[in-house]
């Protein structure tokens, strides 16, 4: 019966396996072809100035429009488009698209916003990132200040020294680093120190948990304080209510962003967004 039973588990089991291999290559070819058919919209999220209530900037946020499966969020595709490659080209059509939209808002009157755009590490290890950036940038116009690039903790651990030379070159041209998710990689917070950082964005797990505990509490506390005492900004991601939104105000966080200001929307909603503000 075991020995049966163990033979029907392993039979399901590797058909499973199959299964998602065979939905794994069928999405890569998918991805692949919205590739070089620019299936991409951008959505841009608001964020705020906590003290003012100033909107100050965007974070680009991708997607995928699939002619069948409709609009794909980046939690089910950014993955898959690391592990294969894709998002090296993705991430060039991301840079390049943010920096023209906020060009063409600045020409229309909008302040001088920044727009934050997140990277993959493979974007580092696999692209030719820093001619990718200055491509954008000089195409476009955009001004190198109001370009904001997001990295994670996990891309920064790989010190090497010509990592660091490429972010120090890209700090040194006016654009903005952000650490992403902070808080949620490593213990090892030297990486600080190395890199050129200009802001730390507390991820959402602390931010939503921080009127349920006092452990919450001294984590985005800390946060804070830490990047005050580096001469870095902090942004708060997923704030949801005005409670948290009081919470981080009184905490000293500088920046805000998440459902309870806005949602990230379609180009044309954030510009009725920065001009009804303006
Ligand atoms: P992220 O960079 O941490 O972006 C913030 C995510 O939190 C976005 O999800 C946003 O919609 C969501 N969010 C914002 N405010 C709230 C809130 O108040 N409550 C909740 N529950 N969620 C909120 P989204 O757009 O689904 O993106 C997910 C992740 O996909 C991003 O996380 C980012 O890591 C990745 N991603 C998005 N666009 C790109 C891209 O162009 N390139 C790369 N490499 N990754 C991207
Ligand atoms: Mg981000
Ligand atoms: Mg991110
Ligand atoms: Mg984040």
């Amino acid at each position: 019966e075991a020995k049966k039973a163990g033979r029907n588990t392993y039979r399901i089991f590797s058909e499973d396996i199959r299964s998602s291999i065979t939905e794994s290559l069928h999405l890569i070819s998918s991805l692949r072809q919205a590739v070089a058919q620019e299936e991409f919209v951008l959505h841009y999220q608001p964020v705020l100035d906590l003290r003012t209530g100033a909107l100050i900037g965007a974070e680009a946020l991708v997607r995928w429009q699939n002619p069948k499966l409709g609009m794909v969020s980046p939690g089910l595709f950014i993955a898959l488009a690391e592990k294969s490659g894709l998002i090296v080209d993705i991430g060039q059509w991301v840079l390049n698209e943010a920096c023209r939209q906020m060009q063409a808002w600045r020409t229309m009157g909008a302040g001088p916003l920044f727009v934050s755009v997140n990277l993959s590490p493979v974007q580092f290890s696999r692209g030719n990132i820093e001619a990718v950036i200055a491509h954008a940038l000089q195409t476009t116009g955009l001004d190198h200040g109001q370009l904001e690039l997001e990295v994670t903790e996990s891309t920064l651990i790989a010190d090497t020294e010509k990592f660091i030379v490429t972010l120090s070159r890209i700090q040194a041209s006016g654009i903005r680093l952000a650490i992403d998710d902070f808080g949620t990689g490593y213990s090892n917070l030297s990486y600080l120190q190395r890199f050129p950082v200009h802001k730390l964005k507390i991820d959402q797990s602390f931010v939503r948990r921080l009127l349920q505990g006092e452990k919450d509490v001294a984590m985005v506390s800390a946060i804070i304080h830490l990047a005050h005492s580096l001469g870095l900004k902090v942004t708060a991601e997923g704030v949801e209510n005005e409670a948290t939104s009081e919470a981080l105000r009184g905490m000293g966080c500088d920046q805000g962003q998440g459902y309870l200001y806005a949602r990230p929307m379609p180009a044309d909603d954030f510009e009725a967004y920065w001009r009804a503000r303006a």
